[in-house]
Formats: structure tokens, sequence, C-alpha cells
């Protein structure tokens, strides 16, 4: 790879958010012989014209990162493919990897009743096939283990161009795996929620992630997500 090529897609990931790069062998690794030493790989970079399917391919039986290793099915994401509204969790459970689709298992089911019933009661005529939902990483992390940085790295290329893609009118981060890949920085959801952030010009609300609502000791932090999603849909719809 050539100097200004690297330079112009280090410059496009920083654009997106991106702080560090991770070097790593490709998928079907290039002869040792015929590598040049100290070659440089780097994600690829989202074509002028990206699709959601130009990016599902890319992703294609993807070895990239460890997570490959204990996969059932890549869950890539669901729904509108020109939403105003998406959702972007952490990673695929173990109902989510059996499906390959976001959000089905008990979370999920929590999320879609939040989803329509908070849409329902503000009068906004939306379900849940009408907004689009992914995640940070696309393979279930073992034992449901928080994905690691250079997981995020790696997987979070694709995120973004999932994102950039559908050019929502608002994103909603759940939970504070979603909120670090997409904003950054060290907060919790407790000190980032309930107020607009941005990704790439896009407002982002972060909010609690459903596995958390349905603890039974997090009432308070049910009616906050309730109250942040009430914001998100009237901002968008
Ligand atoms: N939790 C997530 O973060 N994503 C899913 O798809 C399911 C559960």
């Amino acid at each position: 790879m050539q100097a200004d090529e690297i330079r112009r897609q280090l410059e496009y990931f920083r654009d997106l958010g991106f702080e560090q790069i991770y070097r790593r062998e490709v998928a079907a690794p290039v002869k040792e012989a015929a590598k040049p030493k100290g070659e440089i790989v780097l994600p690829s970079m989202a074509p002028a014209d990206d699709t959601l399917a130009m990016i599902s391919a890319d992703i294609g039986d993807c070895r990239r990162c460890r997570l490959h290793a204990g996969r059932n099915k890549i869950v890539f994401g669901s729904g509108n493919e020109s939403a105003r509204l998406v959702f972007v969790g952490e990673g695929p459970g173990a109902d989510e990897d059996e499906q390959g689709i976001p959000f089905v298992g008990r979370a999920g089911q929590l999320l879609t009743q939040m989803i329509e019933g908070t849409a329902k009661k503000e009068g906004i005529a939306i379900t849940r096939g009408d907004v689009y939902i992914c995640n940070v990483v696309k393979c279930r992390p073992p034992e449901n283990r928080t994905p690691e940085a250079d997981e995020m790295a790696t997987c979070g290329q694709f995120l973004f161009r999932q994102l950039s893609t559908i050019q929502p009118r608002a994103i909603c981060a759940l939970g504070s795996t979603a909120a670090k890949a997409l904003i950054g920085g060290k907060d919790g959801v407790t000190k980032l929620r309930g107020r607009w952030h941005e990704w790439n010009g896009i407002p982002l609300m972060v909010t609690f992630h459903p596995s958390y609502l349905l603890r039974p000791y997090n009432q308070n932090a049910k009616r906050e997500a309730w109250e942040d999603l009430k914001a998100v849909l009237h901002r968008v719809y």
C-alpha cells in the first residue's frame, strides 16, 4: 500500500472517530515470501456508493478477529434500510447467534416493547420494522462477555459504514459499549444518557441497555430509558 493511500485511509477512519488502528493479518494471508516487509494492512475504506449489501458482502465469512471462532451466525443488522432511527447494541447473545438477527432474545423482546409501546403512547405510528437495529460487534462474544477494544475497532468499521450508509436522523446507543464505540471516552451510561451527543453530525442519544433494564432492581433506570426513547422518537418522527 502506497503512503498517500495509507494517509487517505487513516484520515477517513479519523473522521469516523477511530482513535486507534490495529495492524493485523488479512483473512487469507498473503504468502510470507510475497509480502513486503512491514506492510500495513488497514481496514477497507467505504466506497462512495456504499450499500448495506456491499458491507455485508465485505464482511463475508469474517475471520478478522477472535470472535469468529465461537460464532454460529454473523448478526449483521435488521430493519428498514432507510430508517430514520438506528439502535446500536453491544453484540449478539445466544438467541441472536442462533437466528442471525439482532435483539431477538429477552432483551430484544423488551427493546421491541419499548419501541412499539412508547411510540403508541406518544401517537407515533411505527413498529420495530420501521427502525434499523444492529450491534457494535457482529459475532457473539464467548459467555456474552463485553467485546474487547481490538474486536470493537475491527468490527466497528462495518458499524460505521452501516450508519454512514443509512444516514438516520438519530442514533440510539444502547449501553456503555455502544456509547464507547460511537462517542468514545470513559463515561458510563448514567453520565451520558438524557442529552444529545453526535456521531459524525448525526444526533445520538445514549440510554440503558435493555438487558440492564431486565434486572428487577433497576426500576429507576427503566423510567429514564423511557424518557430517553420518548425524546428520540419525537426528534425523529
Ligand atoms: N444484546 C445486544 O447488545 N445485542 C443483541 O443483539 C442482543 C442482545
